[in-house]
């Protein structure tokens, strides 16, 4: 039976621990930390997201702005929007949920924003630092499976692992981490060739595909630990996961998989909250860093 790598307790444990920072902090910096997130259009799914940001952010003592823009609203009106923030000295962090309707150009949105405020680690400069070792905000989720594979004593040092998805959001900044951390990665795609012979080599498996159940038991070892990043919506009948119902999957055919592997990342509960915990790791680094506080996050900061 697979260990239960458990994100939500560990993003709860990080929230408490940024919080205690935040009390320390409040009184030399002026000003609790702010994060402002950028929202364009209706979409449900990521006003589900947005709020859960803002949530965590009230739960913390992080100020939180909420911009709401029109579905039309073309790309000159966002940057126009993100510039006043980047002026804004109350703002440590600017975040655009992604994705942006499809008239929108998302590389010159995340560009415009300040690198020293970019709350998703998502910045053209700030990706680049990771690829050079160098410190700064980090993208969030493959940062939040850092934090968990580390949190749980899983030893990279030396490992095998594979990354399947190369996405900027995920696959790419994951295998860098992975890196530096000693692991000698593999990061597979679409054009990938026979994909469960490669795997079932993996000490450390994280599977960033968007493909629902892709990933079963004929894909890992005993010796395996799973990351599922896939979060999927499928009627309630056919999620069967751990012998209960739910709404949610991800990329991996979690029962199959958990009866096998060393470890797995249950979905709901293992790399969500870990994203959301993290988007707040870089905003409070960063006001850290605007008010003259010392750094006291670089363990979180792979
Ligand atoms: P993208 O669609 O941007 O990237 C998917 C990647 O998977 C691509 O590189 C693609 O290859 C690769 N891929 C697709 N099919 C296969 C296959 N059959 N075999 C091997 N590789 C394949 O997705 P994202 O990286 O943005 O997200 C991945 C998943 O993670 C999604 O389900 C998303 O919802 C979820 N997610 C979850 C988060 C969380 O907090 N839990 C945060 C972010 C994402 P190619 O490049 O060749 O097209």
């Amino acid at each position: 039976m697979a260990k239960i790598l458990d994100g939500k307790k560990l993003a709860l444990e990080i929230q408490q621990r940024l919080k205690s920072e935040i009390d320390q902090g409040l009184i030399k910096a002026g000003r609790a930390p702010g994060l402002a997130v950028i929202r364009v259009g209706n979409d449900p799914a990521s006003g589900v997201y947005v709020s859960n940001k803002t949530r965590a952010c009230e739960k913390i003592g992080v100020k939180s702005f909420s911009i709401q823009l029109d579905e039309k609203s073309s790309t000159e009106e966002i940057i126009s929007k993100i510039t006043d923030l980047n002026d804004d000295l109350r703002i440590d962090g600017i975040l655009v949920q992604l994705p942006l309707p499809s008239h929108i150009n998302s590389s010159k949105i995340l560009k415009s924003i300040l690198p020293t405020k970019d709350a998703d680690g998502l910045h053209a400069y700030n990706l680049g630092s990771l690829l050079k070792g160098e410190p700064g905000p980090r993208s969030c989720t493959p940062a939040g499976i850092m934090a968990l594979l580390a949190s749980s004593n899983i030893e990279l040092d030396g490992t095998r692992a594979v990354v399947v998805g190369r996405s900027i959001l995920v696959g790419k900044p994951m295998g860098l981490m992975l890196q530096a951390a000693n692991s000698t990665v593999t990061v597979a795609h679409s054009h990938t060739k026979d994909l469960s012979k490669l795997t079932n080599e993996a000490d450390v498996l994280v599977v960033a595909a968007g493909k629902p159940q892709m990933i079963g038991k004929e894909h890992v070892s005993e010796n395996t630990v799973v990351i599922d990043v896939g979060i999927h919506r499928i009627p309630q009948e056919k999620a069967l996961v751990n012998g209960s119902l739910y709404s949610l999957c991800g990329d991996v055919r979690t029962e199959e998989v958990f009866s096998k592997a060393r470890a797995i990342t249950p979905v709901p509960g293992g790399v969500g909250p870990m994203t959301v915990s993290m988007l707040l790791v870089n905003t409070v680094f960063r006001w850290q860093d605007h008010c003259g506080l010392p750094f006291t996050l670089a363990d979180l900061l792979p």
